[in-house]
């Protein structure tokens, strides 16, 4: 039997993972150092950690709610009308999801209908498009640029809307490009989500990893609010991501929506990683505070490092990765990395694996010592020297 002839045309029709392929080709190197991995150097917090086993040690070790421990919705609700000044309630807008990537999974396959499409950013996180395609809906990318600081301008937005659009998927602060958008771009989009009655599915997992300027979300529009819904979660924020823990908040016919498939395919998220998160929320700030302080700083040094060793590098506002600019080498993004990690023994990702638009850069994570990001650039500067 062929097993290939038995998959779905659906998952025949997604390539694995570009960050993986890079991975597997990286670990066959000996000595090889990494500014390629998506998550926190940093170990979660231990009163989080602490809390968890807490939890274990009193035999709270059965499922939860569906929607998740009543307490922890409502410190999220508390969390995002603190922060964020947006209201939700815990009961009709909350559901504790498998991280964030289970919330984008729910949200897609609540709303899409074969053929329907999805606006997509190009570049943007490698789950979203496969994640449009296994739900039966259409990817529709809308490009996004440096020199527009990678945001997502009015007309571009308007120009890809069609009458089978019904969803726009964006993530601000962007991984890959660390663009992020303020109440004012926002606001320029407004008009356009509401006469178009878009439902609107916003990844703000970096929401915390703002460095200039304050987060903002198009939930915090009141006249489309319903037409939002918020992905987020611990991963990203609390260094948790092998925790597994993100939340979705929506308008109640959604959330009712997103909830019927939850309760089939995953019933509640682990429990005891929803007791750590409540212990984040209620005390973790200063942690919180304390990594984003390293984040800003690791920024600031490996975009001077950059720019210094002739790589043109976008100084970016948010999340933790860089997306410097490599055309000056001539080769393309795959061909770089390929040879960087041959040739200097550096780990990065291909700008091309989230989407065409990222052809002429690579991704950087910066989620990584000042140290390990200095003996990177280092190899970088002594590799670059050979296009001079
Ligand atoms: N969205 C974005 C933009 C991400 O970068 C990631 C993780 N790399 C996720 C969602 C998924 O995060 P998790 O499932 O760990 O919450």
């Amino acid at each position: 039997m062929n097993y290939e002839d038995v998959l779905s045309e659906r998952v025949q029709s997604i390539q694995p993972s570009g960050i993986r392929r890079f991975f597997d080709l990286a670990s066959e190197v000996e000595g090889v150092i990494s500014l390629g991995v998506g998550e926190p150097d940093f170990s979660t917090p231990w009163h989080i950690c602490d809390a968890a086993i807490y939890s274990i040690e009193s035999g709270k070790t059965h499922y939860t709610a569906n929607q998740g421990l009543f307490e922890l919705r409502k410190e999220i609700c508390s969390y995002y009308q603190r922060r964020f000044h947006i209201e939700y309630d815990p009961n009709e807008n909350v559901i504790v999801t498998v991280g964030g990537s289970e919330g984008i999974d729910i949200a897609l396959r609540a709303l899409i209908d074969p053929g329907d499409e999805v606006i997509v950013m190009n570049p943007s996180y490698v789950a979203y498009t496969p994640g449009i395609t296994l739900s039966g809906g259409v990817s529709v990318p809308i490009e996004l640029r440096q020199e527009n600081d990678f945001k997502l301008l009015p007309q571009d937005l308007e120009k890809a809307i069609s009458e089978k659009t019904k969803v726009l998927l964006i993530n601000f602060p962007c991984n890959p490009t660390g663009g992020v958008m303020s109440y004012e771009d926002y606001a320029k989009l407004v008009p356009i989500i509401k006469k178009h009655q878009l439902i609107v599915i916003s990844d703000e997992i970096y929401a915390e990893l703002t460095y200039d300027g304050t987060f903002a979300s198009l939930a915090q529009f009141d006249e489309i609010k319903d037409q939002v819904i918020v992905i987020s979660g611990f991963s990203k924020a609390f260094a948790m991501t092998g925790w597994r823990l993100g939340y979705v908040l929506a308008n109640p016919a959604l959330t009712a929506a997103m909830n019927k498939i939850h309760q089939y395919i995953i019933m509640s998220a682990p429990t005891a990683a929803q007791y750590g998160a409540i212990e984040g929320l209620k005390n973790g700030w200063p942690h919180v505070e304390e990594m984003v302080r390293s984040y800003r700083a690791r920024r600031n040094f490996i975009v001077s490092g950059f720019n210094r060793i002739g790589l043109n590098c976008y100084m970016p506002h948010g999340a933790f990765y860089v997306f410097p600019d490599i055309r000056s080498t001539g080769l393309s993004s795959e061909a770089f990395c390929e040879l960087l990690v041959k040739e200097e023994k550096v780990a990065c990702v291909p700008g091309t694996a989230f989407g065409d638009a990222g052809e002429g850069f690579i991704r950087v994570s910066y989620a990584y010592s000042i140290e390990h990001i200095r003996e990177a650039l280092n190899r970088m500067e002594h590799f670059l020297n050979k296009f001079k």
